[in-house]
């Protein structure tokens, strides 16, 4: 039987495609975030571009200005979810980008955890 297209393996391209449904809070034509599935603090949403970029530096080199886009996409997260006050620095919030083996990435998509809602400790683990 022929095949329509391509089936992505990738987890993360199927939920930016809509092709998987996702707690999405905000998002634009390149840029989506959704609510972490097992949430580290009371607000953990993951940030992504759509397109599919294995890590931060895969971004970084590739596209810059999308990886602007995800930048401002996680500053736009922390506001609607009220964790930038007016001054613009409280009550705070933790970007978070595990990237490769040892930093903890699981998923091989680039995506940006976007954590708050408690205060947070360090060194992280
Ligand atoms: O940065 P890292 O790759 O370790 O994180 C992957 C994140 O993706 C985890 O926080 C995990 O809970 C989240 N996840 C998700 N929805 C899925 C699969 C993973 O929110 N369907």
């Amino acid at each position: 039987m022929a095949r329509v297209g391509r089936v992505s393996e990738c987890l993360f391209c199927r939920l930016g495609s809509g092709e998987i449904p996702a707690d999405v809070v905000w998002e634009t034509d390149r840029v989506l975030a959704f609510r972490d599935i097992d949430p580290q603090a009371p607000v953990h949403v993951l940030v992504i571009p759509r397109e599919h970029h294995a890590t931060l530096g895969a971004l970084a080199t590739s596209d810059p200005g999308l990886l602007g886009d995800v930048m401002a996409g996680a500053h736009a997260v922390a506001r609607q979810e009220g964790l930038v006050g007016a001054d613009g620095a409280e009550p705070g919030w933790r970007l978070v980008v595990n990237t490769g083996p040892a930093g903890g990435q699981v998923v091989h998509h680039v995506h940006l955890h976007v954590l708050g809602g408690r205060w947070m400790s360090w060194p992280p683990g």
